[in-house]
Formats: structure tokens, C-alpha cells, sequence
């Protein structure tokens, strides 16, 4: 996800003499829309400040561009979410978004997928579709390569645009008609081989989730269009949820980001803890199960879903024709789990899990940037050197930095820093800066400390 920083951004001279370091942007020269107003299509916290802070804009319903610091972020959850699926032994590959409808046609799902497909036409006449998820794809993609057990097993996944034509596309990226995912795939020979799959992508998720400051819980689901024996939802416990859900207090306590288990028994062991504690959405819930957890242990909570794992056995291998040589000769279809995370959805659910009156509270993981500098005299010379001292000498430390080098009121430019929501605000003032000091605020919790130049230096690199 690293780039150079734009050239634009750094001025002549940064051409004449380029500097690797992180990147950095000016912004007064930066296309980073706030709005001062509250837009009246939004109805929750996520959608409002995404659209305030200059994150996306919305081009037909349900359907977003992404604007400079909204990517940068759904980059860093990508990236978060691409380590974890490598770290678990998937492999990625990219699919294309559109899809011959024959594929489709052979697993039969071509009828069933109804108003939600989006379906197309090409010049030819043919039919085509705009993939809303990648099972007969992939299916047909290894099967033609995977002929013997020996080839198994196999974790492919890819993180591409769906669309989905949603009867209500709503609260911005959370349920969007086109949306990013990651989808996994999983070919085993064996249920056992699949259920081994099946618990590294569980374990893969916590660790995923928890990297970017979320608390997801999986919930035993209904495996509905997909089909198969075996599914989890991740769900993050956040007021405007779609979902209710209800749990054992055991489990909002749970570190997952302790170990990095790969063997079946140290997943296992993660694993049974989840399942062993009550966990289910409305549609799952068993009250009298629920009635014998001690009531100060109950919690029942509102819930985004931003992942989704199943175990489908042979229903797309069977379907698509696809077999491998078993060890004794005999064909066998093989054992399949599909597993997805909503990438963008994630974005507006972490700014739903993370957020206050003033605006977001990234997460340092996801954050478009990691420091916001608040030149808050520009034209002053004390001001402006110090500034530009602290922006060259933060870039090239590898630390992202976004200047508010405009020519706004100090109110202005505290107000877009706290909507915008970096993890670190450098405030340079005249007088500060006179004595050679700056104050240091961090965006979670507020606090600020008055540090010269070198310590506050020190805080932010390394
Ligand atoms: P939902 O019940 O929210 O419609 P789903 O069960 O249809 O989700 P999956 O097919 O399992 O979703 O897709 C995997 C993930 O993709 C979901 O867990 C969710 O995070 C995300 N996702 C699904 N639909 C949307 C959408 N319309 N907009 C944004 N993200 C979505
Ligand atoms: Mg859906």
C-alpha cells in the first residue's frame, strides 16, 4: 500500500531531489471535501461522517467513490485483511467482477439468485452477470488444474467488487449495491481435512478483526442461500447494528491475538471456546438456552455482520463436475468452505465501533494517515519553518503525515482534525512555536502535552 508520496505534494524542489519517506500530503492542495453540515440522507453515525470527512460520495444508489483518505483507509483494512488470509496458507488470485452466466447455469443457481444478479448482455447477445460472489468461478477455475488429491489442499482467495442489487441499500458502504469482499475458498479430500480448513479461516478472522480494533464475535448462522451443514457470522456489537444478538459475557473478555496456532489441536482450542459459550443473531436464538446462562452473564447487544464463513461439503464440487483422483484411484468431489469478509462495510463499522461527538477515532492500523499537523499562524515565519521542519522530517521517518498548512482559523482546522479523526494532532502555534514548543494531542481520549520539537519527534517515529 505504500506509494511515493504525489509529487504535487512536496513542491519543486521534491522533484529536483526526491526523498523516499511516507506519504505525506498538503492540504491545502489535497482533494479531501469536508462538510461543515450534517447531509440529510444519513441516517447513521457511519454514513454521516464518511460523507462529512470527505471519505466517499455517493454516484447512483448504494453505489460510492472512493475519494483520497476513504481509500487509504479501505487500503490499510485490505492489507490487514490479505496479511491474516496469507499468514492462514490461502493464496490469493483476482477474479474477474464479470461472469459468464453459463457458470452459473451448470450449478443452478443461475434462476435461484433472482432480482439481486445484476444481469448483462454483451454485443454478442450472450448473458453475462456482475459476480455477486465466486463459488462456480473458482470451482471451474481449480478444477481444471486440480486432477489428484495431491493437488489438495487448497485455499484460494480474492478480494474484488460484487454487486448486489439490494432491495434497500443503505447507511452508505454498510449495505451497498456494489461492495468490496473478501472471498475464500477451501478444497479439501476430506470433512476433516474441510473442518481444519474451516477453524484456520475462524482463527484467521478473530486476529483480523482484532487488528483493527474491533471485537468481533462469531455467532452460529443460518447458512441460508449458500447452503451446506456449518457457518459462523462475525459480528461486532455496535448500537446501529442490523442484527440483534445475544451472548455470554465470557466472550467479550476473549484475547485472540495471543498465539498463532496452527495445528489442529491449538485450533480447536480456539475455537471450542467460542462455540462452547452462548452466541447466536435473532434468528438462531434459543431462549431456553439463553435462560439457563446466569442472567448478570447475559448480554443482548445490537450487531454488524462483517464476515461470514461456511462449510458446504460437496454441494459446488458436485454440481460443477469437479472431482480429484482419491489415493486409491476412485474420483472424489471435494470437500468445500467459502469464506467472506466485507471490506468495505468494514470501514463504516469500525467508524460505528469508533467514533465521538467531534468526528472518527481512527485506529492507528486503519487510519488514513497516522499524524495530523495543524499549522495554526500559516504565513507566520516561526510557524511556518517549524512546520515544515516537522512535516520533511516525520515523511522521511516513515511516518504518514497530513499538513493543514491552509489559510483557515486555528477553529476551522481543530474541528476538520477531530472529523477527520487521525490517531495524533501536532498543533504548532505562534507563541508555542516561539518558545520552540508544540502541543501533542491524541485523538482517542484527548489528552495533550506541551513537548519541544525532538520529544515530540521521538513520541511519533519508531
Ligand atoms: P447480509 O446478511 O448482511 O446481507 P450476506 O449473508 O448476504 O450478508 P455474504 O454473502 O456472507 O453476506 O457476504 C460476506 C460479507 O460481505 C458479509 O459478511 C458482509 O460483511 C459483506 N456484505 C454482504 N452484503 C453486503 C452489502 N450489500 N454491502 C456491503 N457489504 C456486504
Ligand atoms: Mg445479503
Amino acid at each position: 500500500m505504500r506509494s511515493p508520496p504525489p509529487r504535487s505534494a512536496l513542491g519543486s524542489a521534491a522533484i529536483l531531489d526526491p526523498r523516499p519517506g511516507a506519504p505525506a500530503l498538503r492540504l491545502s492542495r489535497a482533494f479531501l471535501p469536508t462538510l461543515k453540515e450534517t447531509p440529510a440522507e444519513a441516517q447513521i453515525v457511519s454514513h454521516r461522517l464518511m460523507l462529512r470527512a470527505g471519505l466517499i460520495r455517493q454516484t447512483a444508489a448504494g453505489i460510492y467513490a472512493w475519494l483520497p483518505a476513504g481509500l487509504r483507509v479501505l487500503n490499510n483494512v485490505a492489507r490487514i485483511v490479505r496479511e491474516e488470509q496469507d499468514r492462514a496458507g490461502a493464496q490469493e488470485i483476482l477474479m474477474p467482477t464479470i461472469q459468464p452466466a453459463e457458470l452459473w447455469q451448470r450449478s443452478g443457481r443461475y434462476d435461484d439468485y433472482g432480482k439481486e444478479m445484476l444481469r448483462i448482455r454483451d454485443r454478442h447477445e450472450r448473458e453475462m452477470l456482475f459476480g455477486p460472489t465466486n463459488e462456480e468461478m473458482v470451482t471451474d477455475i481449480f478444477g481444471q488444474f486440480a486432477k489428484s488429491y495431491r493437488d489438495l489442499p487448497r485455499n484460494l482467495y480474492h478480494i474484488q467488487w460484487k454487486f448486489r442489487d439490494e432491495v434497500r441499500p443503505r447507511f452508505g458502504v454498510m449495505r451497498g449495491r456494489e461492495f468490496l469482499m473478501k472471498d475464500a475458498y477451501s478444497f479439501d479430500l476430506t470433512q476433516q481435512g474441510a473442518q481444519h480448513s474451516y477453524r484456520q479461516m475462524f482463527v484467521a478472522y478473530l486476529r483480523t478483526f482484532a487488528r483493527m480494533g474491533l471485537k468481533a464475535i462469531p455467532m452460529q448462522a443460518d447458512t441460508g442461500p449458500i447452503g451446506g451443514n456449518l457457518s459462523h457470522e462475525f459480528i461486532i456489537l455496535a448500537e446501529t447494528g442490523e442484527s440483534q444478538v445475544f451472548l455470554h459475557r465470557a466472550l467479550l473478555a476473549f484475547d485472540a491475538l495471543r498465539d498463532t496456532p496452527d495445528t489442529d489441536a491449538d485450533l480447536s482450542h480456539i475455537t471450542d471456546f467460542w462455540t462452547q459459550h452462548y452466541a447466536a443473531t435473532d434468528e438462531k436464538h434459543d431462549e431456553a438456552a439463553w435462560n439457563a446462562i446466569p442472567e448478570e452473564d447475559r448480554v443482548s447487544a445490537r450487531g454488524i455482520e462483517v464476515g461470514h464463513i461456511f462449510y458446504f461439503g460437496t454441494k459446488y464440487s458436485a454440481a460443477m463436475g469437479m472431482t480429484v483422483a482419491g489415493p486409491d484411484g476412485t474420483p472424489v468431489h471435494p470437500e468445500m468452505g467459502s469464506y467472506g469478509i466485507g471490506v468495505s462495510r468494514l470501514v463504516g463499522a469500525i467508524i460505528e465501533a469508533s467514533h465521538d461527538e467531534a468526528g472518527i477515532i481512527w485506529p492507528e492500523s486503519v487510519a488514513p494517515f497516522r499524524v495530523g499537523l495543524l499549522n495554526l499562524k500559516v504565513g507566520d515565519a516561526t510557524t511556518d519553518s517549524l512546520c515544515a521542519d516537522l512535516y520533511e522530517r516525520l515523511r522521511a521517518n516513515g511516518v504518514e503525515v497530513l499538513y493543514d498548512d491552509r489559510e483557515e482559523r486555528a477553529g476551522v482546522k481543530f474541528a476538520d482534525a477531530d472529523l477527520i479523526g487521525l490517531p495524533w494532532q501536532v498543533i504548532v502555534g505562534p507563541k508555542g512555536a516561539a518558545g520552540g514548543m508544540v502541543e501533542l494531542k491524541r485523538r482517542k481520549g484527548g489528552e495533550r502535552h506541551e513537548l519541544d520539537r525532538d520529544s515530540v519527534l521521538e513520541r511519533l517515529i519508531g
